[in-house]
């Protein structure tokens, strides 16, 4: 029974529903309209059997004064002469009396059927109707036409030529028989046909319910095959794919995502174990000697607290990108930007460094900045200077172009390599020359730089051409 229930034989019994009531109409309708055309063909050949039969009359009657003519129009002679087969005939005066009346055929005994005497003097007065229905005395109907007889052009009475509509209606009783057993057959036909019909249109809804099973299982690859057609399926087949991808495209970023976040727990934890081995290493062997000499203790003892200083860097370093990283707003103040880096660079007094430094700092150009957090990316961008390109020249600029307001590093050092450019924003990203500890840091300088640019709806870029320098360039709105 549950397969019935299905959609495919919902619409199937829908549809034959539908069918059945569609045919029943149109049969109905047919059956009416036939009636009426054969009442009518019935009526015109009523008509002319009494002209026929009317000029054989006159001919036969030949010329005769006005008044025997008169009274042989109205005779029984005529109407005896008029009715044949199943036709009977009635004459009535002119006020719409009945004359005389004659029936042959099936019914030669029974009185014919008459119609109003209203009906008669219509007729007679104006022009007859194409045909009337009447009621024989034994309750059968009968299709009557009226034709007016006249002298000259006085009408004298009227001829009414009847025949029962049983004889009409058994020619309409083979049509309908015909009707019902085609209809059925068109049904049969339909009941047989519209699940095949039907079932493969939905096929597409079938495999879309079986890929989103897989879908659900985990198997985020699957599609389905969009039908040709552009249909309401072909338009949810392709929706459906858009979905699909759309889910396949979100785990694919939470994975890569997952990826990430332990890429950078196993790189920060590295970290944090190289100073801690170092540590313990010296604390292990101070341990060992019963008499430590006051030389190896301080050695060892400045040795912990470069590697202490060092992790307390990266723990910073950690929290300043996390808290950067996470989304939230920076508190922002408007910041002048010649003042601020004027000031910075001031700070960093890089001349002492053994930095080359110079500046062309445009006066009035104004951002909304947290001013340590700015501070923190000119100072990460100038001490890389200072690591990377000892001794070079490191020109500053700010500057306004395109809408944006900009802090520029220009140096004159070795550059970054083809290969490192793309990767040196990346979190623990060092380049080659840079993986050697006793001049490199931990990789996380840039990276830190781009989190706190990006935080404030900014974009930092680096360009460089080996051997000819490096330009860092950090982007920021301008403050309204
Ligand atoms: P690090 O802690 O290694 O300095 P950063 O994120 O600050 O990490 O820098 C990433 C890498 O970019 C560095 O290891 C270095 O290779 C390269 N780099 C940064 N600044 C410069 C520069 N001014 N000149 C050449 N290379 C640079």
């Amino acid at each position: 029974m549950a397969r019935f229930r299905s959609l495919r034989w919902r619409l199937t019994f829908l549809y034959l529903g539908l069918l059945s009531v569609l045919l029943l109409a149109g049969g109905v309708a047919q059956y009416f309209a036939a009636r009426e055309v054969l009442f009518r063909t019935s009526a015109e050949a009523l008509s002319s059997e009494y002209a026929a039969d009317l000029l054989a009359f006159r001919r036969q009657i030949g010329t005769r004064p006005a008044t025997s003519l008169r009274a042989l129009m109205l005779s029984h002679q005529f109407a005896t002469e008029l009715a044949s087969g199943h036709t009977s005939a009635a004459i009535f005066d002119a006020n719409g009396g009945l004359v005389t009346s004659a029936s042959a055929g099936i019914t030669p005994d029974q009185p014919p059927p008459t119609l109003t005497t209203t009906d008669y003097l219509d007729a007679i007065r104006t022009k007859p109707k194409t045909y009337y229905l009447a009621t024989a005395t034994d309750g059968s109907t009968h299709l009557a036409v009226l034709n007016v007889i006249r002298l000259g052009s006085k009408p004298i009475g009227a001829v009414q030529l009847s025949i029962p509509t049983a004889v009409i209606d058994q020619t309409l009783q083979a049509d309908r028989q015909l009707a019902i057993v085609g209809s059925l057959l068109v049904l049969l036909a339909a009941l047989l046909l519209s699940p095949l019909i039907i079932g493969r249109a939905l096929r597409p809804l079938k495999q879309m319910s079986d890929t989103a099973g897989k879908l659900a299982g985990g198997d985020y690859k699957q599609r389905v095959a969009v039908p040709r057609s552009s249909d309401e399926i072909g338009t949810l087949a392709v929706a459906f794919n858009q979905m699909a991808a759309g889910i396949d495209q979100a785990f694919e970023v939470q994975r890569q995502s997952e990826e990430q976040m332990r890429h950078f727990v196993a790189d920060a934890s590295h970290e944090l174990r190289t100073p801690l081995t170092s540590i313990a290493g010296y604390v292990d062997v101070l341990g060992r000697r019963e008499v430590v000499d006051p030389e190896t203790l301080q050695t060892s003892l400045v040795a912990m607290q470069q590697e202490s200083a060092r992790m307390t860097r990266l723990v910073n370093d950690l929290l300043t990108l996390t808290r950067f990283e996470s989304g939230k707003a920076p508190s922002r103040q408007p910041v002048v930007l010649d003042q601020f880096v004027g000031r910075a660079l001031d700070e960093l007094s890089l001349r002492d460094k053994g930095a080359l430094e110079s500046r062309d700092l445009q006066p009035g150009v104004t951002v909304r900045a947290d001013p340590e957090a700015l501070k923190q990316v000119v100072n990460n961008l100038a001490q890389n200077a200072l690591k990377y390109a000892p001794g070079a020249e490191q020109h500053w600029s700010v500057f306004q172009a395109d809408g944006r307001a900009a802090i520029r590093l220009q140096d004159t050092g070795p550059g970054i390599s083809r290969q490192d450019l793309p990767h040196i924003f990346e979190r623990f990203y060092r380049g080659e020359k840079a993986r050697d500890r006793s001049t490199g840091g931990s990789g996380l300088g840039l990276a830190i730089a781009k989190s706190i640019v990006e935080a404030h709806q900014g974009t930092i870029e680096a360009s460089s051409e080996p051997g000819q320098g490096a330009t860092f360039t950090a982007w920021l709105p301008l403050a309204a």
